[in-house]
């Protein structure tokens, strides 16, 4: 697949309830150059949630046909329902040297970065411990019992797949967590643009290196604060 020198795919995944919504959300409102890549699914809209800005949400019929016409650059099951980035989408965004911002699950993210390796950038945010991530999950006041049972039992799994990541973002104070997304994502988009990034933000994009964090999502793998 050919894709522009220019391009950017920043790739978003995180256990459910580590903050990648509140972040990605406050990143784009910052950044008015970067595009949502909209999703479909077939999981119902959350109330607050609107059909074609927060998801496009489809029927599980609609979702088939998606699949059969190959109108999907990846798509998975999550967490029982089916999820997908459309292949368009990206094309477009990577002809038009635009900046795409992608929130999807490590499935996706594999798929993303094989197909798309000049391109894709991988972020992966970390809560500070599984305690706390529980916690969110709970004050977030969206999902039923069951519903969180299952996240958190596939937390750990999640966890696990932060070797592919090229980033490593710990959500421990959201202002914190919030820099150092930014500051990534201004180090990416200058080197997609050909140009260096400030000094500050390069630095802390730089901590953020998987080498340089492996040793902290190695803690929390293991049930301790990162
Ligand atoms: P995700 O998209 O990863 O599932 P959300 O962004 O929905 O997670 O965040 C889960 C909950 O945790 C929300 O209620 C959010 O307000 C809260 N939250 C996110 N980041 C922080 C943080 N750094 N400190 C405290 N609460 C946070
Ligand atoms: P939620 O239902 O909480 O919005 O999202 C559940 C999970 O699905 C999250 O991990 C989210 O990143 C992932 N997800 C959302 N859109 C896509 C997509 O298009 N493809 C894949 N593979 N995962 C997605």
């Amino acid at each position: 697949m050919s894709t522009s020198p220019c391009g950017l795919l920043m790739v978003v995944s995180s256990p459910s309830g580590a903050g990648k919504t509140t972040l990605c959300r406050r990143l784009l409102t910052e950044h008015p150059e970067l595009t949502f890549s909209v999703s479909y699914t077939t999981r119902p809209a959350r109330p607050g949630e609107r059909d074609g800005i927060d998801y496009h949400f489809v029927s599980d019929d609609t979702f088939t046909q998606m699949v059969e016409a190959g109108a999907f650059a990846e798509w998975n099951w999550v967490h029982g329902r089916r999820y997908g980035t459309g292949l368009l989408t990206v094309r477009q965004a990577l002809a038009a040297g635009q900046r795409i911002l992608l929130d999807i699950d490590y499935q996706g993210a594999a798929r993303i970065l094989e197909a798309f390796a000049d391109s894709a950038r991988l972020v992966f945010i970390l809560p500070p411990s599984l305690a706390v991530l529980e916690a969110r999950l709970r004050g977030r006041q969206t999902d039923s019992e069951d519903v969180i049972t299952t996240r958190l039992h596939k937390a750990r799994h999640e966890l696990s797949q932060y070797p592919m990541y090229h980033y490593l973002v710990l959500n421990r104070e959201l202002e914190a967590g919030y820099r150092e997304l930014r500051a990534i994502y201004q180090a990416e988009r200058a080197h997609a643009e050909g140009r260096s990034a400030p000094a500050d933000d390069e630095a802390l994009a730089h901590d953020c290196l998987k080498s340089e964090r492996a040793t902290l999502a190695q803690r929390l793998l293991q049930g301790d604060e990162a």
